[in-house]
């Protein structure tokens, strides 16, 4: 295998090294937010039936038509890799014989066969929530309150919260008629794309990036003015509810996020600091038609690869723990092998990370890789330390030897009582 061939496929990414240790550090900081908020892990799989994503998330949304890992399997049956989560875990949910009150979260890959560039991969990795139930402004606002502490405790800043909604179902051909027949007195305007769009997903117009579509969207009325009465009043109830709560949210009519099973409240999380992928994470109010079942439901997804970009790009990558050894051992002659082998297992019980060469290195390769091991405690012993029942302790920071007995070594390893 040649370098080239030994990467992994364009658009995914092998994680590892200190890498790892932020994404374990942000994936148990999340678990335990999940937890204070009444959320249960599932873990559901990777490959569905095509159709699960085809019904939960709409036949005609971009992620469906263009993004779609789907293929036939050796049984001639259409599956997909997951492009999101919730189709999934909506699934599952009526699988398991639709419990009430369902609070579940997932985290893992997700894969969508788009472009790559900065901060769109093919496989990505989301974490989220769904709050399966009816319609309810506080319900809504909770999992915004939830979104925004997850980003608190993986110590983000100058994030910005957006809130809109889609308006119940029943409004929205009112929606679609008031809004193509605003826009459309301007199609030549509009880029092609948008073009496209005023017959088939009028509304993504909305959220083009093309600035002369931007503009002409700006001074559209806007959508909320084709919805009823009380679509407005529970959009203005959610901000209500998270100005109660202490959570920095603003309204902005320009948002509309892609998929069609949105229903009332939907929003976006950005950071500035992330360039034309500027997404952290969405989420809204959904129904979901699954399997002639309609479910309803609140949840949001994060985009984990883009949180880590943020905290990098504003020079806050949180403390995430170390990997590296506390002791390191050296052992001259075979005899000290075995001997430090059984000091390696008790200082492991112990709970210290510890390591020792083990394919029959020369001292000097072995203080070597001590160095390299960075661990704070370097112990040596040959047949002389052996036969008089000591070790030699280098203390690497502190430029300093002692020589002690083996068993007073191995209980300065042991846990104080205090801690
Ligand atoms: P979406 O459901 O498309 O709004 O995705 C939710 C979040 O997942 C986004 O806000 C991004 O943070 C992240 N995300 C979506 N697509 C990608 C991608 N191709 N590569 C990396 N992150 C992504």
């Amino acid at each position: 295998m040649g370098n080239t061939d030994a990467q992994p496929l364009q658009g995914m990414s092998d994680i590892s090294g200190p890498e790892v240790l932020l994404w374990q550090w942000m994936e148990s900081r999340a678990r335990e937010v999940f937890r204070l908020y009444g959320f249960e892990e599932v873990r559901t799989p990777l490959l569905e039936r095509t159709e699960v994503f085809c019904r939960a998330l709409g036949e005609g949304t971009d992620v469906v038509q263009k993004e779609m890992y789907a293929f036939q399997d050796r049984g001639g049956r259409n599956v997909a890799l997951r492009p999101e989560g919730t189709a999934g875990v909506i699934r599952h949910w009526c699988s398991a014989g639709n419990p009430p009150d369902a609070r579940l979260y997932y985290l893992g890959p997700m894969f969508r066969a788009e472009r790559p560039q900065a901060g769109r991969k093919r496989q990505f990795h989301q974490m989220g929530v769904e709050a399966v139930g009816a319609p309810s402004p506080a319900a809504d606002a909770e999992c915004i309150a939830l979104l925004v502490h997850l980003f608190q405790t993986w110590g983000l800043k100058d994030f910005d919260v957006r809130v809109h909604t889609r308006g119940t179902p029943e409004d929205q051909s009112a929606v679609r008629e008031g809004f193509v027949a605003s826009v459309r007195p301007q199609a030549g305007a509009l880029c092609e794309e948008c073009r496209r769009r005023i017959e088939v997903h009028p509304l993504r117009i909305l959220d083009c990036k093309n600035e002369g579509c931007r503009k002409i969207a700006a001074a559209l009325p806007p959508v909320t003015s084709y919805m009823s009465e009380s679509s407005r009043a529970y959009l203005q109830n959610v901000l209500r509810l998270l100005d109660r709560m202490g959570v920095p949210a603003r309204m902005d009519s320009s948002l509309i996020r892609g998929l069609d099973y949105y229903a009332h409240t939907i929003w976006e999380i950005t950071h500035a600091g992330l360039g034309a992928q500027d997404a952290l994470a969405g989420g809204g109010r959904y129904r979901i038609d699954m399997t002639g079942r309609m479910v309803e439901g609140v949840g949001f997804a994060v985009g984990m690869e883009r949180v880590i970009l943020a905290l990098q790009s504003a020079g806050t990558v949180p403390a995430h723990g170390d990997a590296r050894c506390r002791v390191w051992l050296v052992s001259l002659g075979n005899a000290a092998v075995e001997a430090n082998l059984s000091l390696l297992q008790h200082i492991r019980r112990m709970g210290v990370p510890c390591g020792m060469d083990l394919s029959g290195r020369s001292m000097k390769a072995q203080m070597r890789a001590a160095d390299r091991s960075g661990a704070p405690l370097v112990v040596i012993r040959g047949d002389d330390e052996l036969a008089r029942g000591e070790v030699a302790v280098k203390h690497m920071r502190e430029s300093r030897e002692e020589r002690i007995s083996e068993s007073e070594f191995r209980s300065r390893m042991a846990p104080s009582p205090a801690g």
